[in-house]
């Protein structure tokens, strides 16, 4: 008798046909400024700021010249740069640049420590920092410390204003003359372009290699296409306010928008009432936003002050974005479509998108992050047996494609425990795919509460608590409990001018869930510690309940 048993895999495709042929040949500058002759007049950069416009022309003339000037600078192939920016036009140039001479640009976020930057840098062996004068006199300071480059001397600074004593304008490198970029500079598929770090939601961020291949192959399964499933036309403008050194806005706005041709309003800095009047005044079609940012749009009562309604889309990203704020923003952008993507820095970004912002959408559930993407394969498996899962059932969402990374940067043992001996990149995020297609995320494996060996997802609790009209924003963290192993405890920020009890949360929860999902307790605080990518960071709240008092 036979006994091996060759169960067929459970693999999930895109509602939206493939493309036929992705041309993740190309190096990625090619690729996304490839309709340039058809748009070259068109707004591509609009910098919310100062109002100044880049033409698509200019804005290609100018990555050509910074290209030129980091050649010039001593950037070779294969060699990395630190952009170390908040949104803006340099950013752009940069690290289009740094595509053209088979560079590689690793982001960073210029309000992390020295520690932190440092950290990146090193691993990441940059040649280069390109940031803003404010941010020099700590990486300077932090110099002094022998275990770090030595400022001015192990490597160059580059600064976007006024340079402070032994930094080089931004115009140093981008008054190059274009002629001048290495003619020898040959880019295969497979070569690294950009070094994202993931978030660090769950432990240290991860450096992960993004190639010219993974990045295109990705841009394309969201814009290419014959039903593109996030369909941008030359007259839209996609607001990047979310911060280019993330994944979410580098890919799914910033390269998105150059290879559709649509403009990009960049915004340095979030303020509610200034981004309202820019929406208005460039007449903002697209969004992208994450969580938080839709919870400011859904409360803040100065919303209504402004005409909105030349939004006609509105995508959400990086976290977990629960029905009832999905309701809550509907009433305030009523003409939109509101939809998910579903991203993780190692898949390139993009696993899931919202098939209800195609050329010829498909409607979508709230909740759902919508089908997996084009050219891609997905599956869920049972994080005990690793079957593959059918249906409507709960499991760890896997993904295979040519957008995923090539590998977390310096560290093949990690890379071989997320990606698979086929291929399949395993994401540590819980969820299903319902009988539509529709992708759900429950939560993240390891941040899932376990209540007596009950699942209680804190994602589900929080998007309850954050309906409550006297709640502002919540976390959801376990707290150890003898009896039960873990049981879920809430922090709470009131909505101003509100009163709120304990009693009255947790009754308001208990009311809507199983009894091992109920609240044990209920710490109100001032705010919730977030990600600049929109995570809540439940790492530093379990951190304070691990202290002897939580406030
Ligand atoms: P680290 O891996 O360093 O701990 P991180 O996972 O938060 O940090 P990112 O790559 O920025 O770093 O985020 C990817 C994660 O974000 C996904 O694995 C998933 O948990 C979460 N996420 C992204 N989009 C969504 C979404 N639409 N709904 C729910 N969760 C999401
Ligand atoms: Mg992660």
């Amino acid at each position: 008798e036979n006994k091996t048993v060759t169960t067929a895999e459970h693999i999930f495709r895109s509602k939206l046909p493939d493309i036929p042929n992705i041309p993740n040949h190309l190096p990625l500058h090619t690729y996304c400024f490839e309709k340039l002759p058809e748009i070259s007049d068109r707004p591509c950069l609009i910098v919310g700021s100062t109002g100044k416009i880049y033409s698509f022309a200019e804005t290609h003339l100018m990555c050509r010249k910074t290209a030129a000037g980091l050649a010039k600078l001593g950037v070779r192939k294969g060699e990395v740069i630190m952009l170390l920016l908040h949104n803006c036009p340099e950013f752009v140039f940069a690290f289009m640049g740094a595509s053209m001479i088979g560079a590689i640009a690793t982001t960073a976020n210029p309000y992390y420590t020295a520690a932190e930057i440092f950290k990146q840098f090193m691993s990441s062996k940059a040649k280069i920092i390109i940031t803003q004068s404010q941010y020099v006199d700590k990486l300077r300071d932090s110099g002094e410390n022998s275990s770090y480059p030595k400022f001015g001397e192990d490597y160059s600074v580059i600064t976007i204003d006024d340079p402070p004593e032994k930094c080089q304008h931004f115009s140093v490198i981008s008054e190059s003359n274009e002629d001048e970029i290495p003619s020898w500079v040959s880019i295969d598929s497979t070569d690294p372009v950009a070094l994202p770090f993931s978030s660090g939601t769950t432990g240290l961020p991860k450096g992960v290699v993004l190639t010219h291949k993974s990045l295109i192959t990705s841009v394309a399964q969201q814009v290419d296409g014959e039903n593109p499933n996030l369909f941008l036309k030359p007259e839209d403008v996609f607001l990047c306010l979310l911060p280019l050194f993330h994944i979410f806005s580098l890919n799914s706005v910033l390269l998105c928008s150059l290879r559709a041709g649509c403009a990009i309003l960049l915004i340095q800095k979030f303020e509610i009432g200034a981004l309202l009047e820019l929406i208005e005044q460039h007449r903002v079609s697209v969004a992208a936003v994450v969580p938080p940012l839709v919870l400011a749009l859904a409360k803040n009562p100065m919303v209504d002050k402004y005409d909105l309604s030349s939004i006609r889309a509105v995508l959400s990203g990086a976290a977990p974005l629960g029905k009832e704020l999905e309701d809550a923003l509907r009433s305030r952008v009523p003409g939109a479509v509101l939809g998910q993507g579903y991203g993780m820095t190692e898949a390139g970004p993009v696993l899931a998108m919202c098939p209800g912002f195609a050329k010829e959408p498909f409607p979508t559930k709230p909740g759902s992050c919508g089908t997996v993407v084009r050219n891609a394969q997905m599956k869920v498996v049972d994080p005990k047996t690793g079957h593959s899962l059918g249906y409507q059932k709960s499991g760890e969402i896997c993904i295979r494609g040519d957008q995923i990374m090539k590998g977390y940067l310096n560290d093949d043992e990690a890379t071989a425990a997320t990606i698979d001996a086929d291929g399949w990149l395993h994401t540590g995020d819980i969820g299903y795919v319902d009988d539509d297609d529709e992708v759900f995320i429950v939560d993240r494996l390891k941040e899932i509460i376990k209540f007596k060996g009950f699942q209680v997802p804190p994602a589900e609790l929080e998007a309850l608590l954050v309906s409550h009209p006297s709640i502002a924003d919540a976390a959801v963290v376990p707290q150890k409990d003898e009896v039960a192993g873990e049981v879920p405890v809430a922090f709470v920020v009131r909505s101003s001018g509100f009163e709120l009890t304990e009693e009255a949360v947790k009754e308001f929860i208990a009311k809507q869930v199983v009894f091992y999902k109920k609240l044990y307790k209920v710490y109100f605080v001032h705010a919730i510690p977030k990600s600049p990518s929109g995570k809540i960071l439940r790492k530093e709240l379990r951190a304070k309940l691990a202290a002897a008092t939580p406030i």
